[in-house]
């Protein structure tokens, strides 16, 4: 269990408690979402459940637990021994400070705190789009905070007359500028949805420039021809594709800032 960024593992908030974020939406408007869920390691099936089985869109906290567990999903405990202990660590400075591009840090210099969300979107044979998207979070936030991830046009947005966008990183500055809707409109206007993911992040450094330049960012587009594009504040954020020709192509997004390393 080394991925500290979503579902079973994921570091906890402030308080010690690991919340999962996590929504899902269709080619036809349906959507679902859980905010601040506790114990439930796939909270992205508690939110498709939440789209096929009740008249809501977003269920948080204790109730979304409830519903999930209503539904047969069994609770389990997801604080692992390793998270708790980083959590303990870093109750001695309690600083909270999100470190960007995590995913690359892991891999250079072992586990650290921090952030990051699964993002996918998918056309099918018939042209429609759908997508969805899952995270435990900023680690060590607020206890109850819930950033872009769950929330339907922030953290995912589908349209099928155009096509689907989301997002990762500080949630806070995504919701801010309704990030993953922006994306959407923009490729409606014309936009590729590599310009459209650049210009949404541009909207970022806009509104917060001195955030801006601390944190990371990024959107992830596809449209309805197919095509697709990614773009970030800092370089770091990559994407996978997957098609009949490719399988697991990793590929690096385009970003505004060079990351210091
Ligand atoms: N967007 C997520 C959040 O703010 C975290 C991330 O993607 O890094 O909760």
């Amino acid at each position: 269990m080394h991925n500290h960024t979503v579902g079973r593992a994921g570091y906890p908030d402030r308080d010690g408690f690991v919340t999962l974020d996590a929504c899902i939406m269709d080619e036809n408007g349906n959507c679902g979402s859980v905010g601040a869920i506790q114990d439930i390691a796939h909270p992205i099936s508690v939110a498709r459940l939440v789209m096929d089985k009740t008249p809501h869109v977003m269920l948080v906290g204790d109730g979304a637990r409830q519903f999930a567990i209503e539904q047969g999903i069994k609770p389990e405990k997801l604080l692992t021994a390793e998270s708790k202990a980083a959590w303990k660590k870093w109750l001695k400075k309690a600083e909270y400070s999100p470190v960007m591009n995590i995913e690359n840090k892991q891999a250079r210099q072992g586990s650290k705190y921090n952030h990051d969300t699964i993002g996918m979107l998918a056309l099918d044979a018939k042209g429609n789009i759908g997508g969805a998207c899952t995270t435990s979070g900023m680690a060590f936030k607020m206890h109850g905070r819930v950033g872009d991830s769950p929330i339907i046009g922030a953290g995912l947005y589908v349209d099928n007359e155009v096509g689907g966008a989301t997002s990762t990183g500080v949630g806070e500055e995504v919701i801010r500028n309704v990030g993953s809707f922006l994306v959407v409109e923009l490729m409606r206007q014309g936009m590729s949805p590599e310009e459209a993911c650049k210009e949404a992040v541009a909207r970022i450094i806009k509104k917060k420039p001195e955030v801006a330049k601390q944190i990371q960012v990024g959107f992830l587009a596809i449209n309805k021809k197919g095509e697709y594009g990614a773009y970030a504040l800092q370089e770091g954020f990559s994407f996978a594709v997957c098609d009949n020709n490719k399988q697991d192509l990793i590929i690096p997004g385009k970003y505004f800032y060079k990351e210091v390393k």
